[in-house]
């Protein structure tokens, strides 16, 4: 099969890291038979060197008429100074609403050649921590009204919690989706039992659920679900939640991973088309040193093969040869522990390649 990527390598380590993902997709192609063609475009703070904005008009008209699209990561201190809308972020929102992506998949997932750098007690992560956060991402408190006014306490500031029912629909569909690609278990966090936002949420959850009998349902007050992501990480599948309470918990759920380093995701939206990048910013303290881990972005590669292509294969063979590096001994400076052996990030890059 043929499909077109567009590729936004950014700033920082963002090229570095990117290099080795495109090496390994295109090894990837080479044994199972597709044909990945890469157009590559600037966001970020390169695209504000060269075209004065952080994202051009050309680089969303091109990963529009992508299948789907890469990033690394952008930003750095040469453009610190500049504005709120100038800036390289802007690259980061500016996609994601252009492309109409509003679902965020973050997965957690501890290697157990990584086990000593999970800061949990051994026992509680022994059977492997593998979860997925489907956080809802244009909706809610983030993006509701917000203002000022004056109260008998003096000056308050309130920012709304809002969700249009088919605004949950479509995120409870994508998560129950996900369940169905992986163990069909789901997990709904809310707060239903103080929030009207959540009792709404509650209930389109349930009434979508009615599509997937296969997926075993529960729920969990968003409180409890911290503690519990804590005390029993291994008993998670896929939790679907709104957009405040993801960003918290899938913060939450990363640190059970040893590294920012490990860490890839996901934005989707109702098509195919999605954008795939790691969760770590532009690293400028580390860029062009060949010491940052790839990982994150090669894993990032490895889920847009199985939720844009559904590819799931292939996706498996990217994720299989990332553990087998991780229990040989390789490790990046960032994830290095004595007596392991220390490689930069090319190097990085090709004993995944090997390991394919
Ligand atoms: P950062 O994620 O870039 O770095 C935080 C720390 O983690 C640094 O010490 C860095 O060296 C380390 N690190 C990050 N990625 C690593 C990797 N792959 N391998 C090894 N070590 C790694 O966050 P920051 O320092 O707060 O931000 C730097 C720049 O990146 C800022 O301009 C920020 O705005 C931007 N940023 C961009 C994104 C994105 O593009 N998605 C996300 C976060 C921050």
């Amino acid at each position: 099969m043929n499909f077109k990527i567009a590729v936004v390598a950014g700033d920082g380590i963002g090229p570095e890291v990117m290099e080795e993902n495109i090496k390994v997709l295109n090894a990837v192609g080479e044994k199972f038979g597709h044909k990945f063609e890469y157009e590559y475009v600037l966001g970020g703070g390169c695209a504000i060197d060269k075209y004065g904005e952080p994202l051009p008009q050309h680089t969303i008209d091109v990963c529009k008429a992508s299948d789907s699209v890469l990033l690394g990561a952008v930003g750095g201190w040469q453009w610190d100074t500049l504005p709120g809308d100038k800036r390289p972020e802007k690259a980061l929102l500016g996609l994601r609403g252009a492309l109409g992506l509003y679902a965020n998949l973050r997965p957690a997932t501890l290697h157990q050649a990584l086990a000593g750098a999970c800061p949990l007690k051994p026992e509680l992560v022994a059977d492997g921590v593998d979860i997925m956060v489907v956080r809802e991402l244009t909706g809610g408190m983030y993006f509701g009204e917000k203002g000022r006014k004056m109260t008998d306490m003096g000056e308050a500031a309130y920012d709304v919690e809002i969700y249009a029912k088919e605004e949950v629909r479509r995120i409870a569909k994508r998560g129950f989706e996900i369940a169905m690609q992986r163990n069909k278990h789901l997990t709904n966090v809310d707060k239903q039992n103080v929030l009207e936002s959540s009792r709404l949420w509650r209930s389109v959850v349930l009434d979508v659920a009615k599509d997937y009998p296969e997926v075993e349902l529960d729920h969990l007050y968003v409180d409890n679900a911290s503690m519990q992501l804590i005390m029993r990480p291994t008993t998670f599948d896929v939790i679907v939640t709104s957009n405040i309470f993801g960003d918290i918990l899938s913060d939450e759920a990363s640190q059970m991973t040893g590294s920012i380093g490990m860490l890839p995701s996901a934005s989707l939206g109702d098509g195919k088309l999605g954008m795939y990048e790691p969760v770590h910013g532009s690293a400028p303290d580390i860029a062009g040193k060949d010491i940052a881990n790839p990982i994150a972005t090669i894993l990032s590669g490895a889920m847009m093969l199985k939720y844009s292509f559904k590819l799931d294969e292939e996706a498996k063979a990217i994720e299989d040869a990332v553990t087998k590096v991780l229990e040989q001994g390789y490790r990046t400076a960032d994830i290095y522990s004595e007596g392991m052996k220390k490689v930069g990030t090319k190097e990085m890059g090709r004993l995944i390649r090997e390991n394919l």
